[in-house]
């Protein structure tokens, strides 16, 4: 029989959990299950996001839990999810771009047509290419912008100079993959102190 309390706490597992690097820039955001999988395997370190103490496995299960707080709970363990760890090896230069997909390009345009500024469900959008293809235009981040059904039809195989389109905003690759995978909703108000200025205003507009 599982009780609130375990509803609760197998919720808390699927939240999300920032990564920084060594230097303790954000480079990735996880699930709480998956950064304490790599904190049990000292892949990295819980940082309190208060003291900005780190503290390894042992150490954060051996943490009280404070009253009102709600903890990850199984017969054994009491423990607060992290919502921040920090990797403790050197691993590959992080990417901070976001790789050019067609989940991520809907996240960059949130779903809006960038000609006439309509927002649209995936369905009634489409990938544009702002050059045509037959014209040379590429697949990537700075030629590609979504494009509602009425919109694209409009433009065809053509450029907006020769449709007199205009784009809402120029397309550009994201600076940042964390938070572009994550509805504001999820991200924790203790990140934003990890953010540069640029991103921190990201945070802010959640
Ligand atoms: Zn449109």
């Amino acid at each position: 029989m599982h009780t609130l309390e375990d509803a609760k706490s197998a919720a808390l597992l699927d939240r999300a959990t920032l990564v920084l690097n060594r230097s303790w820039r954000p480079v990735h955001v996880t699930t709480v299950r998956r950064a304490l999988c790599m904190v049990f395997r000292d892949a990295a370190k819980v940082v309190c996001t208060e003291s900005l103490a780190t503290y390894t496995f042992r150490d954060w299960l051996e943490l009280p839990v404070p009253p009102g707080q709600t903890a990850i709970r199984s017969p054994s363990v009491r423990m607060l999810p992290p919502e921040v760890i920090l990797l403790t090896n050197f691993d590959r230069v992080p990417s901070h771009e976001a790789p050019f997909t067609r989940r991520n390009l809907f996240l960059r345009d949130d779903f809006t047509c960038q000609y006439c500024g309509r927002r649209c469900t995936s369905d009634h959008l489409s990938v544009d290419h702002v050059l045509p293809r037959s014209r040379g235009g590429t697949t990537s981040w700075e030629n590609c912008v979504l494009a509602c059904v009425s919109c694209n039809a409009r433009k065809a195989d053509r450029t907006i100079k020769e449709v007199g389109l205009r784009l809402l905003r120029p397309p550009v690759r994201p600076r940042w993959t964390p938070y572009l995978n994550l509805r504001p909703s999820q991200r924790m108000p203790s990140w934003a102190q990890f953010a540069s200025d640029h991103k921190r205003r990201h945070f802010g507009q959640g």
